[in-house]
């Protein structure tokens, strides 16, 4: 008799594992039926938003230290799937359903054709090629999940009376990230009569608000900075590099949403935040000290103050610098400029102080984290401790990983090895 497998969520981790399970089974000569199953109305939406469009697939350099728990420590558990399925093993695997990827800087992987569309695409097609084994449905909303006795599980779905069986069930369930996208809100619910808890979850990757008019002044203005995430007393939290963008709420881009799961975590964890600053390198190219000597050749120049950082900075951004220089007027002559106003200048354009006041919150935030407690889960396996045959993938787990590509990583490689420890699992009971 043909054993089932039921993967619940049929997004980055879900699908990859749907294949990789049919075509292990087939592999071992194991008679398996695969129900992939999803609540929307169309598996792999978040897909489609990935990477602005383009799916940073990847990045080559996936190891633990681009991983945290919701604690804030690089978890070893990721380390047995990443190494079982690396992801150079991973890129094969889209190779051999006709994906080619290349690489840009940092390691991050990108489809050759820079369309997330060719990502989905690709898992889709290969999905309904194993029709024999593998069944898609969608809309198909797991409402419960329970044990049965003497093996195996019982499921419900939404708007079906009857009960479904499942040998072996694979949760890919996502997180609370981008709701819009990918619609995992009762994952707590569901996983309850299975005893499996989650830890304090907190978005992430998300944009940071500022509580100031600057960045409201400067809104869509960019700039190439270094960005370090510090507490009042000078300690510095964490530190980026890359394109910052001002906007009405705050800051954005890469190296904020870097940073932002430091916030994250202070807001959402704390019963009293603590006071943090983004402070803000706006010309990393040049040292304070060759900055100031260029500032005070700059006061030679026959210019007003509107147009004293213009050759140096974007013109409106140069422009509210100067303002902040107690509120002087524009209109007045460079020459005006004492050397402690230079001195002041200097400072403000190579550590601007922003005061922090939280993130923009789940809608906008690309990842969850905190997730399903790792204690609950072997790590070589991904299987339940306490139950046999359960197994999970993906950011549903307690695992959060750096900008980069680092979480589609986790989401193919975490994947995979649920639906290869899933198939061993049928393939000996
Ligand atoms: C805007 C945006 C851009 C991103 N860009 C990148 C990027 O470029 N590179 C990168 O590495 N990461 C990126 N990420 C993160 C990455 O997309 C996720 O980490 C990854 O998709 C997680 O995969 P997953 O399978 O665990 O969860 P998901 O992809 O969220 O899939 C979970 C699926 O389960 C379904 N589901 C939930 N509950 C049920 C239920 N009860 N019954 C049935 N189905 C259910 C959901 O609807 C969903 O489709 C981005 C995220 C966002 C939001």
């Amino acid at each position: 008799m043909s054993k089932e497998l039921t993967i619940i969520g049929a997004g980055a981790s879900g699908m990859i594992a749907a294949v990789q399970a049919a075509e292990y089974a087939a592999e071992l000569h194991l008679k398996l039926h695969i129900n992939l199953l999803e609540k929307l109305p169309r598996p792999g939406k978040k897909l489609l938003a990935t990477g602005n469009g383009r799916c940073n697939i990847a990045n080559a350099g996936a190891a633990r230290e681009h991983y945290y728990n919701a604690a804030g420590q690089n978890p070893a558990f990721v380390q047995p799937a990443l190494q079982k399925f690396t992801q150079k093993n991973n890129l094969a695997f889209f190779r051999s359903m006709g994906l080619l990827t290349k690489e840009e800087e940092n390691g991050k992987l990108y489809p050759m054709g820079d369309q997330a569309v060719a990502v989905l695409d690709c898992l889709r097609l290969r999905i309904e090629r194993l029709d024999a084994a593998l069944s898609l449905l969608a809309p198909a909303e797991v409402q419960e999940l329970r044990p049965r006795r003497p093996g195996g599980f019982a499921l419900k779905l939404a708007g079906e009376q009857a009960e479904r069986r499942a040998d072996a069930v694979i949760l890919a369930l996502g997180g609370l990230a981008s709701p819009q996208l990918s619609n995992s809100q009762g994952f707590a619910r569901l996983l309850q009569p299975l005893g499996l808890k989650a830890t304090r979850l907190y978005p992430a990757l998300t944009q940071v608000k500022i509580a100031s008019s600057l960045p409201k002044a400067l809104q869509g203005i960019k700039f190439n900075g270094r960005v370090r995430l510090c507490q009042p007393d000078g300690v510095c939290l964490g530190a980026a590099e890359g394109e910052v963008l001002f906007a009405a709420y705050g800051l954005s881009g890469p190296p904020i949403l870097q940073l932002s799961r430091l916030v994250s975590h202070n807001f959402y964890e704390q019963v009293q935040p603590r006071p943090q600053t983004m402070e803000l390198d706006l010309l990393p190219s040049m040292s304070a000290g060759e900055l100031l000597a260029e500032l005070q050749e700059h006061c030679r120049l026959p210019l007003l103050l509107e147009d004293f950082l213009t050759g140096i900075l974007n013109k409106r951004l140069g422009q509210q610098l100067i303002k902040l220089l107690d509120g002087r007027s524009l209109a007045m002559p460079a020459a005006s400029l004492s050397n402690t106003d230079l001195q002041r200048l200097a400072g403000l354009i190579k550590a601007l102080q922003l005061p922090v006041s939280g993130v923009t919150g789940w809608e906008r935030a690309q990842v969850m984290a905190g997730g399903l407690a790792l204690k609950d889960f072997d790590s070589q396996t991904l299987a339940a401790r306490r139950w046999p045959g359960l197994f999970a993938a993906g950011e549903l787990l307690d695992i959060c990983g750096d900008c980069g590509g680092y979480n589609l990583s986790w989401a193919w490689s975490s994947g995979r090895l649920a639906a290869k420890s899933a198939v061993e699992y049928l393939l000996n009971s």
